[in-house]
């Protein structure tokens, strides 16, 4: 079996959300714009650094999703997300703190790691480069929201970026934030994760995989009203026994306990 990050964090969200998912086969509809927006991007992103024409990838992928039924939030439409888009490229390009070398080896890069004698953990770390001349672990985000950075610290308690320096055992981590609002905005976040965060982590793998493997899949949401969980929650159709709701949201592809690390791909 081969787990990852997108697994743990689905089990640890809600355990029943994590058996609709990866034993029964359920998967949200590919409808959300942001998304693939987000995936979009990132092309255009690895085009930059190979220096290719960072703009015309970011056309030419977006233009892939146009004919598709997408879902955009509030205020969002296809020409809106492609204009805030190619504005975030040239403000990456003319803020210039990021370089990676030999971009093909060092970008959208896999990692594997036993986790015991049957099980592996893989990751997908999105580059590996220099911010502000320091040697990171860098993850990409596309979002409509600045990210908060207080209280300071904050971001080291981001647990994809504790796991995959725990993937890599790199101690040296950022987030470089795409933020489409009215005025767009790059946001370049470093932070160091401790030896004994990744220690934790590698436990907290250890003991969810083994609650998988014991079949524990109660439902808790973490429910707090008014903010409940499971409203926004794609499998809420199941889980309420509303077929309807759930053929709006869900696709099924059974077998899917065999391709669950495919999700570290498009998350
Ligand atoms: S609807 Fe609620 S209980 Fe059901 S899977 Fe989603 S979060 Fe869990």
């Amino acid at each position: 079996m081969i787990y990852s990050y997108t697994q743990i964090s689905q089990y640890l969200t809600c355990p029943r959300r994590y058996r609709h998912r990866y034993l029964d086969g359920w998967q949200e509809k590919d409808t959300r714009a942001a998304m693939l927006f987000g995936r979009a991007f990132e092309q255009a992103l690895s085009a930059y650094f190979l220096r290719e024409d960072a703009a015309s990838v970011l056309f030419r992928e977006w233009s892939s999703c146009q004919g598709q039924q997408l879902l955009y939030s509030k205020g969002d439409s296809w020409d809106r997300m492609l204009q805030q888009g190619i504005q975030l490229l040239d403000r990456f390009c003319q803020d210039d703190r990021i370089h990676i070398r030999q971009p093909r080896r060092n970008l959208q890069i896999k990692f594997e790691r036993p986790v015991s004698q049957k099980n592996n953990f893989v990751a997908y770390v999105d580059a590996i480069g220099n911010v502000d001349g320091t040697r990171c672990l860098i993850e990409w985000k596309t979002t409509s929201a600045r990210y908060p950075e207080e209280p300071d610290g904050l971001l080291a308690l981001d647990p994809q970026l504790v796991c995959y320096s725990w993937m890599t055992g790199i101690s040296e981590v950022a987030q470089v934030v795409f933020v489409r609002k009215r005025l767009v905005e790059v946001q370049y976040l470093r932070t160091a994760i401790t030896d004994e965060q990744r220690t934790e982590f590698g436990q907290l793998v250890a003991d969810t995989i083994g609650r998988i493997e014991s079949a524990q899949f109660l439902p808790h949401s973490g429910i707090r009203f008014p903010q409940n969980p499971c409203s926004t929650c794609p499998y809420i159709g199941l889980c309420l026994g509303r077929p309807e709701l759930a053929q709006a949201a869900l696709v099924r592809r059974p077998g899917a306990e065999n391709l669950g690390w495919l999700d570290e791909l498009a998350y």
